[in-house]
């Protein structure tokens, strides 16, 4: 299964992948995560990722594809992506990362710009492994969370434009692609975590219909 998280910053895209890779087993690849360890190398690549995600824009396509690309050739089939497709340059690139396979499903996590400015004031992420921090302490490796430098007010209204302008077409892509499902990003974790369950069991029930009615004709 190819899996897609979209949806403002603070939206819950973090949490709920780790709830996905914990119980559907989907191998998760965090494109921040990603980006902030190239950025990490003293290269001029580096510097370049590390101004555009400092300032709050957009990595330029061409260094975001082609990392992604090579992390989706390492991991296994089953993919959930947490911060790709961000334009819908990256969405055409998507299509070739993934041989040909179309996206099962494309999950917008809908909450309001006010809603996360309120989120990303508040919350606290790893230093060390970039997910999110609710208790105290990080529930992979145990460092206390911090705020993140991009979290910045200045920052954080720039990278809201930014996704009003870059990311919200892409929605339109997965759209006309019939493969989004817009849930309701502003209830409770638990609440979506089980939405977005129903919505996985549904598609996997669905596979599996076609797969029969397949071997019958
Ligand atoms: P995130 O933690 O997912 O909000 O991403 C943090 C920052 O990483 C963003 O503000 C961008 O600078 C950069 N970034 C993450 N994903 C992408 C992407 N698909 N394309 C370009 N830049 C990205």
């Amino acid at each position: 299964m190819r899996i897609v998280m979209l949806g403002r910053p603070g939206a819950g895209k973090g949490t709920q992948v780790l709830h996905l890779a914990r119980c559907h087993g989907l191998e998760v690849i965090s494109t921040s995560e990603v980006l902030r360890r190239a950025a990490a190398t003293p290269t001029p690549r580096g510097t370049a990722i590390r101004e555009a995600m400092s300032s709050g824009g957009l990595v330029p396509d061409a260094l975001v594809v082609d990392l992604v690309a090579d992390a989706i050739d390492e991991a296994g089939g089953s993919i959930v992506l947490d911060g790709f497709p961000r334009t819908v340059a990256q969405c055409d690139a998507l299509d070739h990362a993934f041989s040909g396979e179309p996206v099962d499903l494309a999950v917008e996590l809908d909450i309001s710009p006010q809603e996360a400015q309120a989120r990303i004031r508040r919350r606290r992420t790893c230093p060390t492994c970039g997910v999110p921090v609710a208790g105290g302490r990080c529930p992979r490796c145990g460092s206390e969370g911090v705020r993140r430098a991009d979290d910045d007010l200045d920052v954080v209204l720039q990278r809201l434009w930014v996704y009003e302008r870059e990311t919200r077409p892409v929605l339109d892509w997965f759209r006309r692609r019939g493969v989004l499902v817009s849930l309701d990003g502003s209830a409770p974790a638990e609440r979506v975590t089980e939405e977005l369950g129903n919505v996985i069991r549904c598609i996997e029930r669905m596979s599996t219909v076609g797969a029969a009615s397949g071997r019958e004709r």
